[in-house]
């Protein structure tokens, strides 16, 4: 069994019982499982497989903000037919990783630009040649370094880099007057953090970059997780931004102590908890373990 929900809390998308028809027979046809959520204004999320999708739907064009993997990209793609909202403006990578952009590629020829902080482009590019894929992938064609504006209709976008954190080029785009921010993996809510790096991610820097998001941030923003444990649980606030800051300091400091003790990763990364931490949980710990262990005993 397959359910299906699509949540309207906008008048923007209407229509709503001739679409949940439409559903009722796609799902007959089709095997994924996915959800759209209406969170303010004409902004929305998309969840299926992979980071989270954010979109913003304007009367000039569909701005699209991560693609997760060609399928999945292709159920939001034919969604967003559907309510007439497929003239798709820009798509906007968060950063290099499969799971964010293998499906930029659906977009080829639908989108007028793809927008990407300058490293998250050399990665997809670097990434792409050394698995010989680069006819599967729809590279960045418009980059930044460390900021980038966009303005349509009455929103405006703001693009911003705070330096190494999950990778070396995570982006946060801000969604102003709606006041939504999408913080792509530089927020793993409560699930235990891919920390990449071999594409020069640094814990101790992206606590700082965390910090980069809560002075964009006010108390009604709503923030986008790349990630979550629980599923339905992919927006929250900036105290979520401020429990996952925590977290990431409490992995470093144990890291620290333990390394001072003189234990070795080996013996550091079969821990199954880290103290002081209760809500992040489940698989992977022996992730950032790793990385906190590599990072503050790697030669400068
Ligand atoms: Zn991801
Ligand atoms: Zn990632």
């Amino acid at each position: 069994m397959h359910r299906r929900h699509f949540l309207h809390q906008t008048t923007l998308l209407a229509s709503a019982s001739l679409l949940f028809q439409q559903k009722a027979m796609a799902s007959i046809l089709q095997t994924g499982d996915f959800q759209v959520k209406m969170l303010r204004n004409n902004v929305g999320i998309f969840t299926e497989r992979g980071g989270t999708i954010g979109f913003l739907l304007s009367k000039n064009g569909t701005i699209v903000i991560d693609a997760q993997f060609p399928d999945t990209s292709r159920h939001l793609i034919d969604e967003l037919k559907k309510q007439q909202h497929a003239n798709f403006l820009y798509l906007l990578n968060t950063h290099h990783h499969g799971d964010h952009t293998a499906g930029n590629i659906t977009y080829k020829g639908l989108v007028e630009h793809v927008v990407a902080q300058e490293n998250s482009q050399a990665n997809q590019k670097r990434v792409a040649e050394s698995n010989n894929t680069m006819d599967k992938q729809l590279l960045p064609d418009m980059t930044f370094k460390e900021d980038w504006k966009l303005k349509l209709d009455d929103e405006k976008i703001k693009a911003e880099y705070f330096g190494p954190g999950h990778t070396n080029g995570d982006a946060v785009y801000h969604i102003e007057n709606a006041n939504i921010i999408h913080a792509g993996d530089l927020m793993f809510n409560k699930r235990h953090p891919f920390v990449d790096r071999s594409a020069g991610a640094n814990i101790g820097n992206w606590i700082k970059d965390l910090d980069g998001i809560l002075k964009m941030a006010g108390k009604d923003t709503i923030i986008i997780f790349g990630h979550s444990l629980n599923p339905g649980e992919e927006t929250g606030t900036i105290e979520d931004v401020k429990k996952f800051q925590d977290y990431l300091g409490k992995v470093l400091s144990f890291a620290e102590a333990e390394i001072k003790k003189g234990v070795s990763k080996e013996e550091f990364i079969k821990n199954t908890s880290i103290p002081g931490v209760t809500e992040w949980t489940g698989q992977g710990i022996d992730r950032p373990l790793t990385a906190a262990y590599e990072e503050l005993t790697e030669k400068k």
